[in-house]
């Protein structure tokens, strides 16, 4: 299930402006790269580019294949995807809604088994979304539906998980639970995790490199603790920070008033 994924001179955008220049990354089998930079840089844009939503230049590879050459199928069952902004199809339940994530691991008839249910169930579960199961996304809360978007994604069971601000809107207990979940299913499962956070002691502390975007070009890559210098968040995101450490040494990015 592991998969390695590249990313070489990636340049995207829309119709009025090339938003992403060249842009290379790869992530190790089982890896967590972590995509920060301030609002704008492209952070999103390159997601949407390597999950196939959004043409480009440049090539996306999946274990070595071309992703644009997968069919529909193939794509489903290699990269899940959850957007930042997703169109919900908001009269569904959360449980048929996180069902449709089983979609490319249907057999012929398209209708889900117990072991697809148990998938639901399980995710549900872990997202703490028991108790709305059977309530219209219409009538969640934000985080809510923010977790029911996540367990979609994660239902889909695919070697590669590109997660678009999964922790937006949800508490801080809500979002180390998910990024727990995330880090389980890599250890699991050989899970590999892409994500933009634009919290950037979440992002040091889960992702395993970090990818610095600005103004759509890269502008630092490598290990959180080389990526997250003072210095650079300064130059980047124009912000005073201090690079803590918590007593453990994980690091903590506090901002600090002038
Ligand atoms: P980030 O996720 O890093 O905050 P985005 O990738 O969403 O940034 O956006 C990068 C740039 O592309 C921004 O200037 C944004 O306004 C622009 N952009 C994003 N989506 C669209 C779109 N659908 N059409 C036109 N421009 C867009
Ligand atoms: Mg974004």
């Amino acid at each position: 299930m592991s998969t390695h994924l590249q990313v070489r001179g990636l340049t995207a955008g829309y119709r009025r402006s090339t938003v992403l220049h060249d842009v290379s990354a790869e992530v190790r089998p089982g890896g967590w790269l972590g995509i920060i930079g301030p609002n704008g840089s492209g952070k999103s844009t390159l997601l949407k580019a390597v999950a196939g939503v959004l043409g480009h230049r440049g090539e996306v590879l999946v274990d070595g294949r071309r992703l644009a050459g997968l069919s529909s199928r193939e794509r489903a069952r290699a990269v899940g995807y959850a957007p930042q902004i997703p169109q919900l199809p908001i009269g569904l339940t959360v449980t048929d809604y996180v069902l449709l994530g089983r979609t490319p691991h249907l057999g012929l008839l398209g209708r889900e088994g117990r072991g697809d249910l148990d998938v639901v169930r399980s995710l549900l579960e872990r997202l703490d979304l028991v108790h709305y199961a059977d309530r219209a996304l219409a009538t969640l809360s934000g985080g809510e539906r923010q977790r029911a978007v996540l367990a979609r994604a994660l239902a889909q069971q695919a070697g590669i998980l590109l997660l678009d601000e999964p922790t937006t809107g949800l508490d801080v207990g809500h979002a180390q639970a998910l990024l727990d979940l995330v880090d389980d299913l890599r250890a699991e499962l050989g899970t590999t995790v892409v994500t933009t956070l634009h919290d950037l002691t979440l992002a040091a502390q889960y992702a395993e490199r970090l990818l610095l975007l600005d103004e759509g070009r890269v502008a630092g890559a490598g290990p959180p603790e080389e990526v997250l210098t003072a210095q650079a968040l300064s130059e980047r995101y124009s912000a005073r920070v201090a690079v803590l450490r918590t007593a453990d040494g994980a690091p903590v990015i506090a901002p600090v008033r002038g």
